[in-house]
């Protein structure tokens, strides 16, 4: 199965994503955590992205689209994704419909998590992350880069919903609720209850 998970940030994805992912029997591609993984390996691609990241912006769909190209063509996305974080614009998600084309597939559904901002600035601040042993906020957590995330969510992230919607691949759930409560939603959003 091929499926995007949209939601803003703060929306659950990262932890969704990793258990649909599971329960799907394909791999969870985190196009955040390719480039942290990257920034923290101190790699070029790293070097690009990490201004753009601690500013709370996106990195250029050049950069992205190219990575997202290559992970897609990795042998152990053959039996499907799950894509966690990408697109994020409608030209990434232009770009995806013509690789996944030259693949010779497409994407069967899109999952949007929907959860009401006061809720997802609340749930980013408090936000930590286990990084060598210590819990840490991430650099695009603090508020001030919380509030632009959401703001580049709602310019450039929100429009897939309806881009989507006209392809008929979307399906919507609330997020609020306890991690078993969203997973069981998604799963029967995704016809596989
Ligand atoms: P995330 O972990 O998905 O919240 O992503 C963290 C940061 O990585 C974002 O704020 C962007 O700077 C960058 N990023 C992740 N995915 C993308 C994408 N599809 N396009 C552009 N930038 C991205």
């Amino acid at each position: 199965m091929r499926v995007v998970l949209l939601g803003p940030p703060g929306a659950g994805k990262g932890t969704q994503a990793q258990i649909i992912a599971g329960k799907l029997g394909v791999p969870a591609i985190s196009t955040g955590d390719i480039f942290r993984a990257n920034v923290s390996g101190r790699t070029e691609l790293g070097q690009q992205a990490k201004t753009y990241m601690d500013a709370g912006d996106l990195v250029p769909d050049e950069i992205t689209v190219a990575m997202v190209r290559d992970r897609l063509a990795e042998p152990d996305a053959e039996v499907g994704f799950l894509l966690d974080g990408f697109p994020r614009t409608i030209a990434q998600a232009e770009q995806l419909r013509e690789s996944l084309a030259e693949l010779g597939t497409g994407l069967d559904r899109v999952l949007e998590l929907v959860v009401e901002e006061e809720e997802l600035v609340r749930r980013l601040s408090g936000r930590r992350m286990l990084v060598d042993g210590k819990m840490v906020q991430r650099e695009d957590d603090k508020p001030e880069t919380v509030r632009h995330r959401l703001e580049v969510h709602r310019e450039q992230t929100a429009p897939l919903s309806d881009f989507y919607e006209a392809e008929g691949l979307l399906v919507t759930i609330g997020a609020v609720g306890s991690v078993e409560e969203v997973t069981a939603r998604a799963m029967a959003a995704l016809g596989r209850a």
